[in-house]
């Protein structure tokens, strides 16, 4: 049928409402100007995605800075395997690929009524819709003792990739020979809940090569984590766990590891289970929202900040969209993969509101490999729905069977290398 013939058929009224609907969605998305602020996991594949979701409208992407640290796999810088260089990138492809003007600047003021964002260098810039995927805060002052400058000094948590997983690194370098390299695992929620014990199985690794009479404790404010059961499997295969000589020593919550106090400047954590004194702490805070949710209000009590599901648009502020770290995620951890998963179900929304429809039903992944040792890998994967305005996962979710087979952790190791590469293209090329 031509259009002359659909026209006659519907009669013209009711057809020129049907042929007119997409062109006036054509129009709306062309002027839409849709700005996201964090050019880190979240943000920069909300950017190169959007491109795809709704090629017409004008992308501004802001991030300070020009050269960006992903915190994937600087465990792996922390001990040596991998250099920051190698987890670093730029927003080249961003602009020169999928048209996206990046600014680098930060945003420090927010006017929802006039839609309106305050750039640091100066002036304010509108929008129709906003994406804010601005990462995570740490919180000091829940115990004594532990403050931002013990972070940057003598405690680092290198929970963001850059200079203090370079501190972490040359205080592990420099830990007597028999010294204790202690952490504190933070309590739910945080951001990449397996990189604890990653972090702790490469140090492990890293001390019966350079330092074999060492000690890895981890105070842990929880008595579970992810993948616990292949990790602990791997500590018994790898470093002797639960037995005398183990080189790692886990002490959960129900044996006293929650920490009481901290005396920085003697490397010391007090906790329920007794005094720990230490030649290198890292020590990972609690966290919460990046301090810019909370000056734009996006955050509840707790500290994150609420969406609905569907389409990671603020409950709070209309037109605001939250994704990554920063989001209340329910069940989804706070993952890159998960703010790359979020990230494309927020831009299909917008791409949708834009264009008048209501967005669909969104299904969404987490996948998360850790090593318990160079050759040793173990992951999670599971997929997501939202019911009833909570994001909960499918059965059909699984962690690593522990199996007799040396391939197996040897390919999930394999697996981890490959899917670092791709994730982050995925994001960034
Ligand atoms: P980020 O990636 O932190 O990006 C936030 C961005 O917002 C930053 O670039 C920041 O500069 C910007 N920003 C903040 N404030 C402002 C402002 N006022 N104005 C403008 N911009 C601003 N995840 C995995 O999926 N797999 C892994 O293997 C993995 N390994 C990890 C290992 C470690 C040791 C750690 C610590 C994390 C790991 N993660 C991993 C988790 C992952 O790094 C985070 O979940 C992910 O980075 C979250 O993305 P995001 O966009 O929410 O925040």
């Amino acid at each position: 049928m031509n259009r002359r013939e659909l026209l006659k058929a519907l009669g013209a009224a009711g057809a020129l409402s049907l042929l007119g609907q997409p062109a006036i969605a054509a129009t709306r998305n062309k002027r839409a100007h849709i700005v996201i602020v964090g050019g880190g996991i979240g943000g920069a594949t909300a950017a190169k995605y959007l491109r795809f979701a709704a090629p017409a409208v004008k992308i501004t992407l802001i991030e300070p800075v020009k050269r960006f640290v992903t915190c994937l796999r600087s465990n792996d810088v922390a001990v040596g395997h991998m250099t920051l260089d190698d987890i670093t990138f730029t927003y080249d492809a961003l602009r020169s690929k999928y048209k996206v003007n990046v600014l680098h600047d930060r945003v420090i003021g927010f006017d929802p009524d006039k839609k309106a964002i305050q750039l640091d260098a100066g002036g304010n810039m509108g929008y129709d819709k906003l994406i804010v995927s601005p990462g995570i805060d740490f919180i000091f002052g829940d115990v004594e003792g532990y403050t931002r400058e013990a972070a940057e000094t003598t405690m680092p948590h290198a929970w963001k990739a850059g200079p203090q997983t370079l501190l972490l690194k040359r205080q592990l370098e420099a830990m007597p020979q028999g010294g204790t390299f202690l952490m504190v695992a933070p309590p739910n929620p945080f951001r990449c809940p397996p990189g604890p014990y990653e972090r702790a199985s490469l140090v492990a690794e890293w001390c019966q090569k350079h330092n074999p009479r060492a000690k890895v404790v981890i105070l842990d404010h929880k008595d579970a984590f992810t993948k616990d059961v292949p990790f602990k499997k791997a500590w018994e295969r790898l470093y002797g766990f639960n037995t005398p000589d183990s080189m790692i020593e886990w002490i959960p919550a129900a044996r006293g590891g929650k920490p009481k106090r901290v005396d920085a400047a003697n490397r010391t954590v007090i906790a329920e289970a007794g005094t720990f004194k230490a030649d290198v702490v890292n020590y990972i805070a609690p966290q919460r929202a990046a301090p810019l949710a909370f000056r734009m209000g996006l955050t509840n009590r707790d500290g994150w900040c609420p969406v609905n599901r569907r389409t990671f648009e603020s409950e709070i502020v209309r037109d605001v969209h939250v994704i990554g770290d920063a989001c209340v995620g329910d069940s989804m951890p706070k993952s890159g993969y998960s703010a790359n998963s979020q990230a494309k179900v927020a831009v299909q929304a917008i791409a949708d509101l834009l264009d008048g429809k209501t967005p669909g039903e969104p299904s969404m992944i987490n996948v998360c490999y850790s090593l318990a040792g160079q050759d040793y890998g173990v992951s999670i994967a599971d997929i997501f729905k939202v019911v009833d305005n909570r994001i909960v996962k499918l059965p059909a979710s699984g962690v690593s069977p522990v199996t007799d087979s040396p391939a197996q952790p040897l390919l999930e190791a394999v697996y981890q290398r490959n899917w670092h590469r791709t994730f982050a293209n995925d994001c960034f090329a």
